[in-house]
């Protein structure tokens, strides 16, 4: 059996603060297999991104990957010096963020990027370098790529930018992508054409891909699976299909914008009541309890470990009963 692209074990990050130890990912595990799309989706603040940073090696000081492991490929990532993991970034990983101008140098031809970016991670020639770039652009969706290699970043529109950097993210054929928000500062109409050709390239190329946003509606248009996060957990993973039209959390549930009544009703919600707990102030117990219409004694007390259940994970009280049946125990 082949390893998944990104394996998560146990992972934790801290940030080290006067007032204390803050808790930003508090003991992740996922995996994703190559070719395979996790859409990692919450509330600002859920850790979504930190997640993200983490696996690149850019936690900036105070923070820090305080536990758990990291594996790409199979191999340990979380222990590289800086110069390893430089190498790994932009090479065995991509990245793409929210605003293309983030990943390009507006001082410099996207060309030049392209070829820099392709001939520190391979042996190519400058002139091969440039073919490579060419092809990449066209795959991406560049027109003329011969002529257009040669403009400047403020020469394209926003998702022009954001095409040549998924070109950029590919450069090094990545085992890896992790996108976030890549699609936020972009028209509807463009978002959805990059959201397709995100879908397109994983499934060509065989690359993982970790997307992260906290929009429900791209992840079910693009992911294969779903990682809810909420106050640096995991609530719930499964497959996207799944978790979107029968979501086993209730803070999934209320992310779905539908909760049930007592009445097995569903009633919309605008937004989930009350906001996500500051760093400092995470409650004890399922960190959700002071917004869960379900929540009683034991969620206030008691943290939910996260269970299979119908080869999904969830971590909630509510469903204690159903995995210990389902595991035969
Ligand atoms: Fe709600 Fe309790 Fe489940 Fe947390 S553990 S989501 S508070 S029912």
């Amino acid at each position: 059996m082949t390893a998944p692209a990104l394996s998560l074990r146990h992972l934790k990050v801290d940030f080290v603060t006067r007032r204390g130890t803050l808790h930003a990912i508090d003991d992740i595990s996922l995996d994703i297999d190559g070719g395979e799309i996790l859409g990692v989706v919450g509330e600002s603040g859920a850790g979504k991104t930190v997640t993200g940073l983490a696996v690149i090696g850019l936690i900036d000081p105070p923070g820090r990957v305080s536990g758990g492991t990291i594996h790409l490929g199979g191999q340990r990532i979380d222990d590289l010096s800086p110069d390893e993991m430089r190498n790994v970034r932009g090479g065995r990983i991509g990245m793409i963020f929210q605003d293309p101008l983030t990943s390009l140098d507006p001082l410099y031809r996207i060309g030049d990027q392209l070829v820099e970016t392709i001939r520190t991670h391979t042996r190519l020639s400058p002139a091969d370098a440039r073919r490579r770039a060419i092809a990449l652009l066209t795959e991406v969706g560049i027109p003329a790529a011969e002529r257009l290699i040669d403009g400047y970043p403020h020469e394209f529109s926003g998702g022009m930018r954001q095409r040549v950097v998924i070109a950029l993210a590919l450069c090094a054929g990545p085992e890896l992508i992790i996108a976030d928000e890549p699609t936020t500062a972009l028209d509807v109409s463009v978002q959805a054409q990059i959201i397709a050709l995100l879908k397109r390239l994983a499934r060509e190329h065989g690359t993982a891909v970790m997307l992260v946003t906290h929009d429900i509606g791209v992840i079910a248009e693009i992911a294969d699976r779903v990682a809810v996060m909420y106050a640096g957990r995991l609530a719930e993973v499964g497959p996207v299909r799944e978790v979107v039209q029968q979501p086993l959390h209730p803070y999934t549930r209320g992310l779905m914008g539908a909760i049930p009544t007592l009445e097995g009703n569903t009633a919309r919600l605008v937004q989930i009541a009350g906001t996500m707990p500051r760093l400092a102030a995470i409650p004890a117990g399922c960190a959700f309890h002071p917004r869960c219409p379900f929540a009683f004694d034991r969620c206030r007390q008691e943290r939910p470990e996260s269970m299979t259940i119908a080869g999904r994970t969830v971590a909630c009280h509510l469903y204690d009963g159903h995995a210990a049946a389902e595991s035969g125990a």
